[in-house]
């Protein structure tokens, strides 16, 4: 039987310590607050925002929240992004994703100051952590770091396969994973034996967003297998990418879906603020 990586209690764990963190700024006169902003009224966009307020509310960082109607400007976005890069102190600033269609996503990730970063999207953080310079990380793979270190899972050394090639996981993890000594192979839908190649991970992570697509044939005995999928079923439960019950009894750790990676990337969120509040250097 695999061992569960529990998101929900190291991502708790990471949330109680950076609590401490933040009361130990305050009482140096360190404080900061994250801008969050929502273009539109999408429910699962909202549930999101309002889970980053709460993780602020809990470690005990100021939130702004900027809800703006669905037909705002790209110019009145930009406006917005710069005021708030201008106001020293707002040390974080995020806008939900996805952004509507008469928006250019990539103007929008390109005009946050790169020092006030958070969610490690704009294309300096990115180059940055492609050449292991200092710079903010993306929250989601660098959870799963975080998931990997707390639990005990070695990576040095070991062969990790990524299914899928997205710019928010496939290729930052890819970059994680390299860091931290992997031989890492990364795949994605055009893949030739994509079966084989998973069978022969280590550690495999799943992030292309198909539900239950990686079954038992895809896992080699007593790999360590890591689920970024979440998706909603028709009986309203959550499931992720890997068919759970079949790989289970295979691999040596699994995570669940939910509370597994789903949590890690709010921390990691809260983590960003913080290096940013503290003005670290190295915020890796
Ligand atoms: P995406 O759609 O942008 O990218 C999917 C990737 O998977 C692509 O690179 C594609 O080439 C690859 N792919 C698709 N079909 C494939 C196949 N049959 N074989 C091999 N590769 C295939 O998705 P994304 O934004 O990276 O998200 C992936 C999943 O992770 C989604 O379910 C998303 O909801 C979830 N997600 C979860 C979190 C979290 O915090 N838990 C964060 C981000 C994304």
């Amino acid at each position: 039987m695999a061992k569960l990586i529990d998101g929900k209690r190291i991502s708790q764990e990471i949330k109680d310590e950076l609590k401490e963190q933040v009361t130990a700024l305050k009482e140096q006169g360190k404080t900061g607050a994250l801008a969050v902003i929502q273009v539109g009224h999408d429910p699962a966009s909202s549930v999101y925002v309002r889970n980053k307020k709460n993780a602020c509310a809990y470690i005990g960082i100021e939130s702004l929240s900027y809800e703006l109607e669905e037909d705002t400007t790209q110019q009145e976005l930009l406006h917005l992004i710069e005021k708030l890069n201008q106001d020293g102190n707002v040390k974080g600033i995020l806008v939900q994703l996805p952004v509507p269609e008469h928006i250019d996503e990539n103007a929008v990730i390109r005009a946050i100051r790169p020092d006030k970063d958070v969610d490690g999207f704009h294309p300096q953080s990115v180059g940055a952590m492609a050449i292991g310079q200092p710079g903010f990380l993306p929250c989601t793979p660098s959870g799963i770091i975080q998931l990997l270190k707390r639990s005990g899972v070695g990576i040095e050394g070991k062969h990790c396969v990524i299914i899928g090639r997205s710019n928010i996981v496939g290729k930052p993890m890819a970059l994680l994973m390299l860091r931290e000594n992997a031989t890492v192979t990364i795949t994605h839908s055009k893949t030739q034996d994509l079966k084989a190649l998973c069978k022969s991970a280590d550690i495999l992570i799943a992030a292309l967003g198909k539900p239950l697509f990686v079954t038992a044939e895809y896992v080699k005995e007593g790999a360590v297998v890591i689920d970024v999928g979440i998706h909603r079923k028709e009986d309203n439960k959550l499931c992720g990418d890997v068919d759970f019950a079949q790989v289970e009894p295979l691999a040596s750790a699994i995570t669940p879906v939910p509370g597994g990676v789903g949590p890690m990337t709010i921390a990691m969120l809260m983590q960003n603020c913080v290096h940013s509040i503290a003005g670290n250097e190295e915020r890796v």
